[in-house]
């Protein structure tokens, strides 16, 4: 593979970029608060060959918890920021990499500009020797570049990528990677080429978010990945997929495959893959608010295979930090409570109902929409 010329970008011992091998990502789906079980699932990914291991930390309890683990494994670690970007004064010190989203620097402290919150996130980075990811993910892009842009998601996201790497960039840091995200591997494949076109010397995480269960999940990174990777673009990634917590270092395995057959040239033929049912699911991470969340996602799966050819989406998603939004463009999503489970019909919410009976309730909405598109 003839890889661009990216700049190298260290992440703890990991190289990333300048043509170091391709580094394959994964994110413990533990509580980060039990402690013993993330150390476990850390290694677990460490040993299947992940370069960084993500963990979901979201409050200063988990940050404590952090600390602990950080103290029981070699491993390289990386956080994201959800909506509170002040955690990462908390966790920089127990981290290789601190992901951040543009799109979620608005929430709050309000009357600070986005400018002002980069160049802290960046002291911190510094003072803590950690990398940067600036994160960029469709279905949550930066409302003031979707105003600029109205109705062109994908220039909006990509606008908002070469923004925050001039933000960092104008304060003299380089030390950082972008990734741009969507379920829809053509709109990944469309968003990194572009970016890669503009800024050829950034690394770039390859993913496509809530890629869901094996085999489908496998198949719509690949399909994303190989183009990309194919054409010299991507410089680590990860192959997010819907799994139990014993089986997640499918993931890496699933990355290294994908690597290992672009490299000897072996492509994949899906003629119809995409034309019909879609059903998209998160990996499932420590915010996962109910463990029935994996059987949920299986289950809409097999129900939904009798209306296998209609060109239907359907989103299940664990929990309320990226449930709600990220089901906004699907036909259908569902997004796990701790108790209930809430569905929509696109953008408007359809009702809560217990995880014993939405699967009934998801079949009627899905029966309806047939009979509406018929
Ligand atoms: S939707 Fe929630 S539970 Fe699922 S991966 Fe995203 S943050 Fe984690």
């Amino acid at each position: 593979m003839e890889r661009k010329p990216t700049r190298a970008v260290r992440i703890g011992k990991v190289q990333v970029g300048a043509g170091a091998p391709i580094v394959v990502q994964s994110m413990c789906a533990t509580k980060t608060t039990d402690i013993d079980a993330t150390v476990a699932q850390v290694h677990q990914l460490d040993k299947a060959g992940a370069g960084v291991v993500r963990i979901a930390v979201d409050n200063p309890k988990e940050a404590a918890a952090l600390k602990e683990i950080r103290a029981q494994t070699t491993a390289t670690l990386s956080v994201d920021l959800q909506e509170n970007y002040k955690m990462a004064e908390l966790v920089a010190p127990y981290v290789d990499k601190i992901r951040y989203n543009p799109g979620h620097l608005h929430h709050i402290e309000k009357s600070k500009t986005i400018q002002q919150k980069v160049a802290w996130i960046v002291d911190i980075a510094r003072v803590h020797d950690v990398a940067l990811r600036i994160g960029v993910n469709c279905g949550s892009v930066a409302p003031a570049f979707l105003d600029k842009y109205p109705g062109d998601q994908m220039e909006a996201l990509i606008q908002s990528t070469l923004y925050h790497c001039q933000l960092m960039e104008d304060l003299g840091y380089d030390r950082f990677v972008v990734s741009m995200k969507d379920s829809d591997p053509d709109k990944v494949i469309e968003a990194n080429a572009r970016f890669a076109k503009v800024r050829p010397d950034v690394p770039i995480h390859l993913g496509v978010t809530e890629a869901g269960l094996p085999p489908d999940g496998i198949i719509k990174s690949r399909l994303a990945f190989e183009k990309l990777l194919a054409d010299g673009i991507g410089d680590t990634l990860r192959v997010s997929l819907t799994l139990p917590n014993d089986k997640k270092h499918e993931e890496v395995t699933a990355g290294f495959q994908i690597i290992e057959d672009v490299e000897a040239g072996r492509f994949v033929s899906v003629p119809n893959f995409g034309k019909g049912m879609n059903i998209i699911s998160c990996p499932s991470c420590s915010r996962v608010e109910n463990e029935k969340f994996v059987e949920l996602a299986q289950q809409v799966k097999e129900m939904t295979t009798y209306a296998k050819d209609h060109k239907i989406t359907i989103a299940v998603m664990g929990c309320r930090v990226n449930g709600p939004g990220e089901t906004d463009d699907a036909d259908l999503g569902l997004w796990c409570g701790p108790t209930t489970v809430n569905l929509k019909k696109k953008s408007v919410k359809v009702g809560n109902f217990g995880y014993d009976v939405v699967l009934g309730r998801l079949r009627k909405e899905l029966d309806a929409l047939i009979a509406e598109r018929a």
